[in-house]
C-alpha cells in the first residue's frame, strides 16, 4: 500500500470558491495533499473548513497570482512544507468589471485581465518548476475557456477571450519546453454555475471541476500540449 508521502501534492489557485474550491474538494476526497491558495486569508480559511475529512489535512497559503512577492512566498512555503509539487492547477481567473467588445474595451481592462488570467499562471510556473521537477509524473493544468478558442470565436468579452487565448499559448509553449518532464494542458470546464458563470449556466461545479481533476491525477502523462474539455481534446 502506498505511503501517505506518495500521495500527490496538488496546488490550486483561487481555491476559496467556485470551480477552484470544488477541485480542492474532489482532490481531497481522492486522497491528494491539497494546497489551497486564495488571495484573501479569511476566505481561504473559510474554504479550508469545508475540506475537513480528507485523508490529509489540506494546507493553506495566501496567494495573489498577480503579485510576485506573493508567488515567491508560495514557493518558499511549498519548499519548506512539501519539498516538491506534483501538480499545479492554475484556476484563478477574472472577468473584469470593464469588460466590453474589442472596439470599446479599455486597455487597462485588457492589461488587468491578462495579468490575472495569463501572466499570473506563467509566473507561477516559472517559480514552481524546480519543485515540479522534483515531483512524480508532474503536471500543470491551466483553467482556460472555450471563449479563448480561436476556432469559432464569437467576439464580446474581448479582454477575457484574449487572456484565455494567451493562456492557451502559454500552455502550448510550456508543453514544448517541458516535454518529457512536465505535462502541461489547458482545460475548458464548460459553462459552470459560479459567481463568474452565473445561475443560468448549464453545469454544476462538480461537473465543471471533473476534467481538471482528471488531468491532475488520471490522464496519461503522454497527454500534453492539448486543450481539453470533458476528457476530450478540442481545437485551439
Ligand atoms: P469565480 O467563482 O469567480 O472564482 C474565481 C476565483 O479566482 C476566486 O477564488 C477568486 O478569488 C480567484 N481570483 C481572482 N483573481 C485572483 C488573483 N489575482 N489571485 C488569486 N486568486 C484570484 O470563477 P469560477 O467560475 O470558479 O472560475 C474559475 C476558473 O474557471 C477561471 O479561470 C475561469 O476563467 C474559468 N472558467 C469558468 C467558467 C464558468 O462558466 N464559470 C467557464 C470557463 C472557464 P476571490 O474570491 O478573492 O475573488
Amino acid at each position: 500500500m502506498a505511503s501517505a508521502n506518495s500521495d500527490p501534492v496538488v496546488v490550486v489557485t483561487g481555491g476559496n470558491r467556485g470551480i477552484g474550491l470544488e477541485i480542492c474538494r474532489q482532490l481531497a476526497a481522492r486522497g491528494a495533499r491539497v494546497v489551497l491558495t486564495a488571495r484573501k486569508r479569511t476566505a481561504g480559511e473559510a474554504a479550508m473548513a469545508t475540506l475537513a475529512g480528507g485523508k490529509h489535512a489540506a494546507l493553506f497559503q495566501p496567494l495573489d497570482v498577480t503579485d510576485g512577492d506573493s508567488i515567491n512566498g508560495l514557493r518558499d512555503f511549498l519548499t519548506e512544507r512539501c519539498g516538491h509539487v506534483d501538480v499545479l492547477i492554475n484556476n484563478a481567473g477574472i472577468i473584469a468589471k470593464g469588460e466590453a467588445p474589442a472596439l470599446k474595451v479599455g486597455l487597462a481592462t485588457v492589461r488587468e485581465t491578462l495579468e490575472t488570467n495569463a501572466l499570473g499562471p506563467l509566473h507561477l510556473v516559472q517559480a514552481l518548476v524546480p519543485l515540479l521537477k522534483r515531483g512524480r509524473s508532474p503536471r500543470i493544468v491551466n483553467m482556460s475557456s472555450g471563449m479563448g478558442a480561436l476556432a469559432g470565436n464569437d467576439g464580446g468579452y474581448a479582454a477575457y477571450r484574449m487572456s484565455k487565448t494567451l493562456l492557451n499559448a502559454v500552455t502550448a509553449i510550456l508543453a514544448a519546453e517541458l516535454a518529457g518532464t512536465v505535462a502541461v494542458n489547458s482545460v475548458c470546464p464548460g459553462w459552470v454555475k459560479t459567481d463568474m458563470g452565473g445561475a443560468g449556466a448549464t453545469r454544476d461545479v462538480a461537473h465543471g471541476a471533473e476534467t481538471a481533476v482528471w488531468l491532475a491525477l488520471d490522464a496519461p502523462v503522454t497527454l500534453t500540449g492539448k486543450f481539453v474539455r470533458d476528457r476530450e481534446v478540442i481545437p485551439w
